[in-house]
């Protein structure tokens, strides 16, 4: 079994460090994981450093994104990532083409984060998944959370969303094999969709 966190910073809140991404693969190699998708809000590392990072820190490291969406925060997964310059309207648009050509996956990060309730928007979506744990989950959402996902469909994650190395494993998936491509772990996401 590999165990696998889908939602890892690779910028520091306050400054900026080039070599972050960096501290953040060697933390996940030390915990354990042999998996991490970098999810940027609104943003991505370009195809050629993930594959350095991999390289360097034997890690499999996957493209991915943070997009914020009707207030809420979508983790979306693939080899092209949506268009995130407009709006929540056009944001949302960008994310069904790519889901509807079968190329993205999307996992709802943190429901519930500070008692706010998902909006029907983003029920209306049916996320691929939906993260029943993390640091930014509150765990009296957990029973909500499985309701949303029996009756979406949504897969159930237990991501960290680490913006500190010391966040790193402490939440994680566990996975029988390692999906080898950005497509693969699309396709691995939307397999675990429950209905
Ligand atoms: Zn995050």
């Amino acid at each position: 079994m590999h165990k696998i966190d889908l939602h890892i910073h690779y910028k520091r809140r306050k400054r900026d460090q080039d070599t972050f991404a960096d501290e953040m693969c060697r933390a996940a190699k030390e915990k354990g994981l042999s998996a991490i998708a970098f999810t940027e809000h609104d943003q991505h590392l370009p195809p050629s450093e993930l594959n350095r990072l991999a390289g360097e820190h034997s890690i499999c490291v996957y493209q991915a994104m943070e997009v914020q969406c009707y207030s809420h925060d979508l983790l979306v997964y693939g080899e092209t990532m949506p268009d995130v310059t407009g709006g929540d309207n056009e944001r949302a648009a960008s994310i069904a083409i790519l889901r509807e050509a079968g190329t993205l996956a999307v996992i709802l990060a943190h429901p519930f984060r500070k008692g706010k309730p998902i909006r029907p928007e983003i029920a209306e979506l049916s996320p691929d998944g939906i993260e029943v744990a993390s640091c930014n989950t509150p765990p009296w959402a957990i029973p909500a959370i499985l309701e949303f996902a029996k009756v979406h469909g949504s897969g159930l994650y237990v991501n960290s969303d680490a913006h500190k190395e010391r966040r790193v494993g402490g939440h994680w998936n566990y996975c029988r094999e390692l999906p080898q491509s950005n497509q693969d772990l699309v396709d691995w996401i939307r397999r675990r969709r429950v209905a």
